[in-house]
């Protein structure tokens, strides 16, 4: 704690692990005295460097890319870059130790990293955003590849960012590897990646609905966010006959009594991922809707909540308010989206609630398939992946049932999926000794 002050998000996540994982150790000889946890926060390779790019105006900008390379005990780091003004080193060090956990819950052979840039997106144009990709992979290549670091997309980078990166990846290293995932499909990507956080996300929310002998039909569902998670979370949901009564993104939320289609759902993905607007045209769009600005949609009364968006975007309040209004059931596909105080809150009501490192798994497990095919050279159909992805995300939601379950029958699914993604790692960190 004393070596990190000064990463308090980092802080948080693993005080989150430790709490559960510690009183674990404790009952296990094995892990006795072998300081795993210890070894396990510090990052084997945390990298920094200069990204500079010129912008449309001709002036020289800079920027700082960072890749944090956690833990490849069980396979090569895996893990998204994000691309956002907050991003500084706790919060990559945060999702990096994350991700070691919940790749390990994959099944997958991946290990754990992060990366990105403090570079912000939003409102520059197409050229300076290849510009930028250009530079920051023209540092980057150095330190990954498809058997030592495989990147993804994250907040802010998407597929048009991915092929950016990958571009000058192939170029500097004269090779067509799979050294990235989340690439278009002409060249080298999987079906279903684009939609798998968030239907991921939702297959989660049907097996712990499942347990209550309950379904996401006829269920209303608030989602935060309007990003990539968000959109495919929202699509599902419809697929699945759930009404969606929230999106949302930093400047607000949108509130819609009559649903969310699916049709309503193609305008909020051209305005997102084509115009690249605000959710608050939404309202502009459908009067029926009304727009919250400022505020998430955790006031919105549901049966199901999905916060999509960012972390610690839930806090104790909202939690409190959540369930007073009826919510049975949470499925973060954020990373870290609920605070301490409302992981605390849903235990405490005894509602169904998954963190992100096991709903969310969806995503990093369907690159891991994508590396398998890229490995094969070879593609599976859509319905093939779809299947792989269901498969393993109820995996997930068995392995969180072993390690969760308390004695009143009730689920810790923070506890279970912390326990169960530890013990992979930690076993393969035994058997290779003090490296
Ligand atoms: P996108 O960039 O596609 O979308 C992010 C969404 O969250 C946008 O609506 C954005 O709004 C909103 N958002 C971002 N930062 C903030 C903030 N500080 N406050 C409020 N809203 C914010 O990202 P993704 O959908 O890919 O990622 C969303 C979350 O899911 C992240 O936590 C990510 O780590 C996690 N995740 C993503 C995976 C993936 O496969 N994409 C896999 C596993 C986890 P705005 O446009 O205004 O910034």
């Amino acid at each position: 704690r004393a070596r990190n002050t000064h990463e308090p998000e980092f802080l948080q996540a693993v005080q989150e692990v430790a709490e559960t994982v510690i009183p674990f150790i404790a009952s296990q000889e094995i892990y006795n005295g072998k300081n795993i946890l210890l070894r396990m926060v510090e990052p084997e390779r945390a990298i920094t460097f200069r990204v500079p790019w010129v912008d449309d105006r001709g002036e020289i900008q800079v920027n700082r890319g960072y890749r944090i390379q956690m833990n490849s005990a069980i396979g090569p780091y895996k893990g998204g870059l994000r691309f956002h003004p907050t991003v500084n080193m706790s919060i990559l060090k945060f999702l990096a130790f994350e991700q070691v956990f919940k790749n390990s819950l994959t099944t997958l052979p991946m290990g754990g990293g992060k990366g990105g840039s403090d570079f912000d997106p939003k409102g520059k144009s197409d050229n300076e955003i290849m510009r930028f990709c250009h530079s920051f992979m023209s540092e980057l290549y150095r330190h990954i590849g498809p058997n030592t670091d495989v990147p993804a997309g994250d907040i802010g980078v998407g597929s048009r960012e991915i092929g950016y990166l990958f571009g000058m990846y192939r170029k500097v290293k004269n090779e067509f590897t799979g050294v990235l995932t989340g690439k278009g499909l002409s060249w080298g990507g999987s079906l279903i990646r684009p939609e798998a956080t968030g239907y991921g996300t939702v297959y989660f929310a049907q097996s712990m609905l499942a347990t209550k002998k309950e379904t996401v039909k006829g269920k209303t569902v608030a989602i935060s966010g309007s990003g990539n998670v968000a959109q495919y979370a929202a699509e599902k949901v419809i697929q699945l006959g759930g009404k969606v009564i929230t999106l949302s993104d930093s400047s607000g939320y949108i509130y819609d009594k009559d649903g969310i289609d699916q049709e309503k759902l193609k305008y909020v993905m051209h305005l997102k991922n084509v115009v690249r607007g605000r959710i608050k045209e939404y309202e502009k769009k459908y009067p029926s809707a009304k727009f919250y600005e400022g505020k998430t949609p955790w006031k919105a009364p549901c049966d199901i909540a999905l916060p999509c968006a960012t972390q610690n975007e839930l806090n104790g309040e909202d939690a409190k308010v959540l369930i007073k209004n009826g919510c049975i059931c949470v499925s973060e596909g954020a990373n870290m989206p609920s605070t301490p105080e409302a992981i605390a809150e849903f235990h405490k009501a005894q509602i169904l609630f998954a963190p992100g490192k096991a709903s969310n798994a969806g995503g990093v497990a369907t690159s891991g398939l994508e590396m398998t095919q890229n490995s094969l050279r070879y593609n599976w159909t859509r319905d093939e992946v779809d299947q792989k992805l269901q498969q393993i995300m109820s995996n997930i939601h068995k392995s969180c049932l072993e390690y969760g379950t308390e004695d009143n029958g009730y689920v810790d699914y923070v506890k279970g999926a912390n326990i169960a993604g530890f013990v992979k790692v930690a076993d393969a960190m035994l058997a290779q000794g003090v490296v």
